[in-house]
Formats: C-alpha cells, structure tokens, sequence
C-alpha cells in the first residue's frame, strides 16, 4: 500500500498527466484512502491536518466526477462543487490546487473570500464556474445578494471543521447546510475530532466512510526541536540573535497575538533584520503581499499568528520558531508540520518563559518525545533552569558546568557572558 503508484488509482488521463506534471510520484496516505472512496460516491469523514495532501485527495476524485460528465453540461456553467474552508489563504491554496490538478480537462473554478472589494470575485462567477472556493462569510453574502445559488451542488467539501468552529463560523456553516440539495456527496475534513465537531460532520453526512491519517506525532517526529528557556523579557533578544544566527533559513515566528507579531517586526527592523507580519488585522492585500514575498523567498522571516498561518505551504521553510507557546497543544504540532513536510526534515525552535511551563508539559504529553532543551543560550533562565533541572535529573545528572552539550542552534556562550 506504501509504493503504490498514482496509475494503480482508478484514475483517467487527465488527472494522471496533471499529478506527474505536479512531480507527484506517489499518492500520500490519505490519497491512496481516500480517492477511490470518493470515486466511488460516498461521503468520507477525514481526520487529516494541512501537509498531508488532504487538498489532491479530494480536489483530484472531484475533478475526476465532473470532467466525466462535462461534456454533457449545455450553456453557462453552473456551480457543482463547493469547498469552504476558513482562512483567505488557504482558500487560495486550494483554488490554486483545483487549477494545477485540472489542467487537463476545461473545468473553471473560482475563488471568494472577505475583506476584499468583490467586483472581481462577482465578474468571476458571472462568467460561470464549475467550482468554488469560498469561506463562509463572503460566500453567504453573495448567495444573499443574488450572484450565487448552492442548487447545483454535487460536492461539497468542509474543509479543516475544527479551525472553522473555533473561529465562529459555527452558524454560518448552518445556514450554508440548509441551502445545500438534499442530493449531494459530502466531505468533511478536520484535524481533530471533538464532540462537537462530530456533531456538525452528523449534520453534513450521510452515511460516511472514516479516513484517518498521520497521527499528530508522526510530523512532530520528523522535526528536530529545541526548547530554550527564556524569560519573557529576553524572548525578543535571542530571537534577533537566532535569526542572525540562521540567516540562510526561512523561518516563520509565530505569535500569540496580532499585537505581538507587529511587535517583533519592529523591534526587529530595528536590528536592521527584514521581517513582515501576516495576521487578521492586516488588509488582504498586505496578507497577501507579505505571504508571496515570503514563499518567493523575498522575505527571509514571516510573523505570524495560529489562524493566519493556517494553510501557509512553503516548500523550504528551514525554521519554525514558537515565540510564544500556544494554547492548545495540538496547535504546536500544527505549527511546527509547516516544516519538515513530505520527506524532508526540518527544524523548530520554541521558547518558554516561567508561565508558559504548564502549556510545555501538556505538548510533551501530547507528542510523548523528549525534546532537547538549550541551557546554554546567551539569555537563558537560571531560575527557571535550575527549576526544571531539578524536576529533569534524568537528562541532565550528566551534563556539568563544562561539560555542556554543544547546542544545535546559537552559539554556546560562557555564564560569565551572560546578561540576564
Ligand atoms: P495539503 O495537505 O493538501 O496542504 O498538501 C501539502 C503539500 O503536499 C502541498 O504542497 C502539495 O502540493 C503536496 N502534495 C500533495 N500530494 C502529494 C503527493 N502525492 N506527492 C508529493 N507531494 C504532494
């Protein structure tokens, strides 16, 4: 099952030509579960995360079911298959997935999303379109105002259901599901399954077959993590040593808040070093700008919040630094699978001042590794380490004074050198 090809999938040319043309070789688990599932007409309830090449898995079996029956369809084109997912980017992420993968056949697919004019997105839809890619929001505003109708609709895919819930979009998702014909395929993709989550995928589906892939650990173990401990007020100083320690690498920061990713950027532009911020607050065209800049490698360091990252696909991001450790666990592993994708590995640094020790224990309990901590950084926390050596005695009994070991990232600095 592992090496099986993309040819031994019940796949017709186009989207064989369309997947070699894209330097796939192999279909990733999730591929390989689910396209003959939804090639076979059943609706699929998916536990994936971003990275696993959930988007083919459904957008390639979708292509596939409308470009058999495209030639039949007279006049202008009618909406047939509907993704909504919750961030602009990554609805521009899977838009661009539905182009490269339908190249070969003559289907039109659009995307809508908010904060922007909708002029464009209207002419667009106007013209007539097979598919679309929308977040809720913007979409339920053009079905009110007239420019789109869910009548037509085969397919329907709600993609990452767990960040939708947590961004609110919870009655907007309602709304969208009594506008949808009764006589559809559906899919319904989240990174976690919670009760509640089960509850709206209940709503949506039918009688579903379950996909489950990658469990959270497996990218968490492909990615070589550090810990360094740091007191909050240091965090922005070893971070400008860092970057300007790694200044080859592609590094995206993540923040906890809008506020403080605009901060970093600037206490960084003032040590000379370039970095943009990516989150809400900024206009879609500044996400959208700083997000090109930063995969066409204009911009070496991107900043930026849990929901904002959310679908960022960068192939050679060297480094994923947690300047703030998240809330919730799984959001950890979320952000540090932006590196260290398909078979490469890649590297994450997180830091972690004295309050955020409990949120570190529950992501050790969630990816069950150890990870190495750097105790020797230019500002690391003596109170703080000296806590944790003596709740740590198993890994660090060993190390003395003069005996550290060499940390990976950051030079290793004397105490007598540090200004704490
Ligand atoms: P996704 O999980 O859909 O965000 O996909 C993650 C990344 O994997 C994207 O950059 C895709 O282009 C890439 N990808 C998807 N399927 C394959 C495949 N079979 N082989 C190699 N890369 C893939």
């Amino acid at each position: 099952m592992q090496y099986m090809k993309f040819n031994q999938l019940p796949l017709t040319e186009p989207l064989l030509k369309a997947v070699d043309s894209q330097g796939y070789t192999t279909p990733t688990p999730i591929q390989q579960q689910a396209i003959p599932i939804l090639l076979n007409g059943e609706d699929l309830l998916g536990t994936a995360q971003t990275g696993t090449g959930k988007t083919a898995a459904f957008a390639i079996p979708i292509i596939q079911m409308l470009h058999e029956v495209a030639d039949k369809n007279q006049g202008k084109r009618k909406i047939k298959a509907l993704v909504v997912t919750p961030t602009r980017e990554l609805s521009i992420q899977i838009k661009d997935s539905f182009s490269a993968y339908g190249k070969f056949t003559h289907l039109k697919n659009t995307v809508i999303f908010g904060g922007v004019k909708q002029g464009n997105q209207t002419a667009a839809l106007n013209q007539g379109v097979d598919i679309l890619i929308a977040t809720p929001g913007r979409l339920l505003d053009l079905i009110n105002q007239g420019f789109i109708t869910l009548k037509h609709i085969e397919y329907f895919v709600l993609d990452e259901a767990d960040q939708m819930l947590d961004m609110g979009f919870i009655h907007d998702i309602k709304k969208l599901i009594k506008l949808l014909p009764h006589k559809r395929q559906s899919l319904f993709f989240s990174a976690t399954m919670s009760p509640t989550i089960l509850a709206l995928a209940n709503e949506i589906l039918g009688n579903p077959k379950k996909v489950s892939v990658a469990p959270k650990q497996t990218t968490a173990e492909k990615v070589d993590q550090l810990l360094y401990y740091v007191n909050k007020a240091n965090k922005p100083k070893l971070l400008v040593e860092l970057l300007k320690e790694n200044p080859d690498d592609s590094t995206l920061v993540f923040s906890r808040t809008k506020h403080g990713a605009d901060k970093i950027v600037k206490i960084l532009d003032k040590q000379h070093i370039v970095a943009e911020a990516i989150h809400g607050n900024k206009s879609q065209n500044a996400r959208q700008r700083a997000l090109s800049n930063f995969k066409d490698g204009k911009t070496k360091i991107l900043i930026a919040t849990d929901i904002a990252a959310r679908g960022i696909d960068v192939d050679d991001l060297g480094l994923v630094v947690n300047f703030d450790l998240p809330n919730v666990p799984e959001t950890y592993v979320h952000r540090i699978g932006r590196t260290g994708r398909a078979s490469a590995s890649g590297k994450s640094i997180s830091f972690c001042d004295v309050e955020e020790k409990p949120l570190w224990k529950d992501i050790l309990k969630l990816i069950q590794q150890d990870i190495e901590v750097n105790r020797t950084h230019l500002f690391a926390d003596d109170e703080h380490t000296k806590y944790q050596k003596s709740e740590e005695t198993k890994s660090t009994s060993s190390q003395g004074r003069n005996n550290r070991p060499k940390p990976k990232f950051g030079k290793s600095r004397s105490y007598s050198n540090r200004r704490n």
